[in-house]
């Protein structure tokens, strides 16, 4: 009797536990026939996330379908609405607008994550992101738009909403995507508004100094412990009542998992997150596991949990997929572990700034570090070639972002 896996999302976590799942499957000598392995997405396509910062971001998606027939894994196109345990089905749109039911033996979640937006006044309105590929390419639109418009202040300056790492990464980026707009004489004016008292928080003492001197010399400005209180058409009210007139606000703070993860009746962190054991299991859902941005775990025996990041996704997944293809063949898991954690954010002209380990030790700087970022961008997280054993073999879970 043919049994079905599905992996729902096709993120870097579920493009790794399709790759990883196929890995098993081939290494059992079972075939598709006895184990099918179905990956659920709107489309076949690997959104790169983490690029959505740069210009052109039509670009920055990779097709899976290819590698996808390589390895024999199944694209369902769709949306999923609900999980129902139960029944062990999904409820799920196709992109014709038809709902159906697909049924499953094992599921893997990995529906990864989404911009956190509060009710803001003005923010669903007059906000922008670079959260999803949309969000980018409307962001990207409007910007080369401001040619367009009458030179102003508010034109001319943007405001970033976030002083984390994507909030960095995109306020860095925009004094040249500005010129690129506007010429080379602008001068853009990139402020990011920060509720805290330190840009970076989570980036640590050894690494601030040398962003905030990128700061300083891209001209970016930081407001700290303030947040935005209200958007409008024509800028920002803080939450000290100051004004800054901006006709382009780029919301950056915070994530949460997607949706789905809350059809799922089992315990979630406060991000949404399902909390799960180490070999990605959904405790008390039987045949469900969770992973990347949808999934929270321990990642060594020392306190750290995965974050939600490409680098934690990409090696959760790949367990993942093997953990559940593991538990229909009979054969034994594997308990995720990811002692290594590394971090490499792009400062736009300045550079970038490379740190190894927990306690994020600068390792690269400047020039060095944006050689490294350029290569994690346009070659590490993008898909493996579509060849077969070349495919399977890059989805060793012991191996997978091993850095
Ligand atoms: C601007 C930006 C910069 C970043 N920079 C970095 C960085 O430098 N380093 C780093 O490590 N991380 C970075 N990240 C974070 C990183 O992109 C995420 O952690 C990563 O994408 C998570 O992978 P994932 O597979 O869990 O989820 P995602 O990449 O979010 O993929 C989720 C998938 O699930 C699908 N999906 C969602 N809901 C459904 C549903 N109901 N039905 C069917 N399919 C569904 C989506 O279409 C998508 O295919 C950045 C993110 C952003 C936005």
């Amino acid at each position: 009797m043919q049994q079905r896996l599905v992996i729902i999302g096709a993120g870097f976590a579920g493009m790794y536990a399709a790759l990883s799942a196929a890995r098993l499957r081939d290494s059992q000598d079972v075939s598709p026939d006895r184990l099918e392995i179905a990956l659920m997405a709107p489309e076949p396509t690997l959104v790169v996330r983490p690029r959505l910062y740069e210009p052109g971001p039509e670009q920055l998606t990779a097709p899976l379908q290819p590698v996808l027939d390589a390895i024999g894994v199944t694209f369902v196109p769709g949306t999923a609405n609900a999980v129902r345990p139960g029944a062990r089905l999904i409820d799920y749109r196709s992109p014709d607008g038809a709902e159906r039911q697909l049924g499953y033996d094992r599921l893997v979640l990995a529906t990864g994550s989404r911009l956190f937006r509060p009710d803001i006044p003005g923010l669903a309105a007059f906000g922008f992101s670079v959260d999803s590929l949309g969000d980018a390419v409307a962001l990207d639109r409007h910007l080369q738009g401001l040619a367009q418009r009458p030179a102003s202040k508010a034109r001319d300056t943007v405001v970033v909403a976030g002083g984390g790492f994507t909030g960095i990464e995109v306020a860095t980026e925009m004094p040249a995507r500005l010129r690129a707009v506007l010429g080379r004489d602008a001068r853009p004016h990139v402020v990011i508004v920060q509720r805290g008292p330190a840009i970076a928080p989570d980036m640590g003492a050894a690494a601030r100094p040398h962003i905030e001197q990128a700061l300083r010399e891209l001209q970016v400005e930081t407001e700290l412990d303030v947040g935005v209180a209200a958007l409008d058409e024509r800028g920002v009210v803080l939450s000290d009542g100051r004004r800054i007139d901006s006709l382009t606000v780029i919301w950056a703070a915070g994530m949460r998992a997607a949706p789905l993860t809350a059809t799922i009746p089992a315990e979630r962190d406060d991000l949404g997150r399902l909390i799960v054991d180490r070999a990605l299991r959904v405790p008390g859902v039987a045949g469900v596991f969770a992973t990347g941005d949808a999934a929270k775990v321990p990642c060594d025996e020392i306190g750290n949990h995965a974050l939600m990041s490409c680098q934690h996704a990409t090696r959760m997944g790949a367990f993942a997929g093997n953990n559940a293809a593991a538990d229909l063949l009979g054969a034994p898991g594997q308990p995720y572990h990811q002692e290594t954690y590394v971090t490499c954010l792009d400062l736009g002209e300045a550079g970038a700034i490379f740190t190894r380990g927990w306690d994020r030790k600068v390792e690269l700087l400047g020039a060095e570090a944006k050689q490294l970022k350029h290569e994690i961008n346009t070659v590490w997280i993008y898909p493996p070639r579509a060849e077969r054993m070349a495919a399977l073999a890059s989805a060793d879970p012991q191996r997978v972002t091993d850095l």
